[in-house]
């Protein structure tokens, strides 16, 4: 038993511990603060060294732009906003304030470009519509729809821009990169179970898929849709000291989430398929990125998606959300065995694209040149 002066010690550390807390509780409410003096000096070092005046990334990013998504709020069935840009106005203000590192200013800047684009003819891209781009391509019957987004809503409001630009084809089939559910989520919004189960439409995705995207999705989903929350901060306000940018793109949307099988899967390390008409050769890159995913290249159109196993943000090896660790090492060899094969030349980035340009000879992307091939980045 505890000696009574003990006791009465312990009780009174523990009122005082109380009190101080209510009181700190009482004078720094939660939310945000201002930058501390070692930030503000970190910041300022950081501006010192990087090539914040290259605009080269900002010229790239609106390359092939149609039409604009804007500041539209796009609304999901449940009658809340799926998605919209509105609020993260204060990113106009060129310099970056002293809560936000300048390199992440500059992305979340690049990151607001958004709409329908013409990567060259017959490929285009939704840009800015989720976390993820949608890729479209123009087959000889119809369209091949690649990653269509997180959610229906976004996927139904993409497919209503490019079809105001382009003539009303059906869509003939649907490619998921990987299994991430922002490549699949949106599916239903583009296609639906019945054209599926009628042949009309076929699914294709890379061996493991469904093992893969239902054991994260499904069977970790409550935890992982809770954490992605914190990693992605779709609910914070937008601000210089709230959300300013998820990397891959804004934030997540917020509509409904669906799943159609997929009918045709990528089992071999390199297939070719013809497409409605249109030459895919799918390299399987499992592990680095995500534990089931597909490069492709359409040696028609020199176009080389490399989905998300190469991006202009840090690569996620360690995602905060809970997802798989990826494995660098065979990162690696897909990025070195995608240049060997495919990155003779001068490659440039395709815009959606947002990011610090390589410059060094051999690399897989430089803005500049005359474009012979071109490189999507995914987005994630
Ligand atoms: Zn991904």
């Amino acid at each position: 038993m505890m000696h009574p002066l003990r006791l009465k010690a312990a009780l009174s550390a523990v009122s005082l511990l109380t009190a101080s807390l209510a009181a700190l509780a009482q004078q720094s409410p939660i939310g945000p603060n201002e930058a501390t003096t070692s930030t503000q000096a970190a910041q300022k070092a950081q501006r010192a060294v990087l090539p914040l005046l290259d605009r080269q990334s900002y010229a790239d990013a609106q390359r092939g732009l149609v039409e604009a998504l804007g500041d539209e709020v796009i609304m999901a069935a449940n009658g809340r906003p799926a998605w919209s840009l509105k609020g993260y106005e204060f990113l106009k203000a060129d310099e970056a304030p002293d809560t936000v590192h300048p390199g992440l200013w500059r992305h979340a800047q690049l990151n607001m470009t958004n709409g329908l684009f013409k990567v060259t003819d017959r490929v285009w891209q939704l840009r800015g519509f989720d976390l993820s781009n949608m890729t479209i391509i123009e087959g000889d019957s119809g369209l091949i729809v690649i990653d269509p987004l997180l959610s229906t809503d976004v996927a139904a409001a993409a497919m209503k821009l490019y079809f105001k630009h382009r003539p009303q084809r059906p869509v003939k089939a649907v490619i998921y990169s990987h299994s991430h559910a922002d490549h699949f989520g949106g599916v239903r919004g583009v296609v639906t179970q019945e054209e599926v189960d009628a042949g009309k439409v076929s699914i294709w995705a890379p061996a493991g898929f469904v093992q893969e995207a239902i054991g994260e999705n499904v069977l970790a989903g409550n935890a992982m849709s809770r954490r992605a929350l914190y990693q992605f901060g779709p609910l914070l306000p937008r601000s210089a000291k709230g959300q300013v940018d998820a990397g891959l793109g804004k934030t997540i949307s917020l509509g409904g989430i669906t799943l159609i099988a997929p009918t045709r899967l990528i089992e071999k390390p390199v297939e070719k398929h013809r497409i409605d008409g249109v030459d895919i050769v799918f390299e399987l890159t499992p592990g680095a990125e995500a534990p089931a995913e597909f490069i492709m290249y359409y040696p028609q159109f020199r176009v080389l998606n490399m989905t998300e196993i190469a991006t202009q943000n840090f690569h996620n090896l360690l995602p905060m959300r809970g997802a798989l660790v990826r494995d660098p090492l065979s990162w690696s060899k897909y990025l070195d065995g995608a240049l060997q094969r495919y990155g003779s030349g001068h490659l440039p980035t395709l815009p959606g694209l947002l990011r610090w340009q390589p410059r060094h000879p051999g690399s897989l992307a430089t803005g500049r040149s005359r474009p012979k091939k071109h490189c999507l980045y995914g987005r994630r």
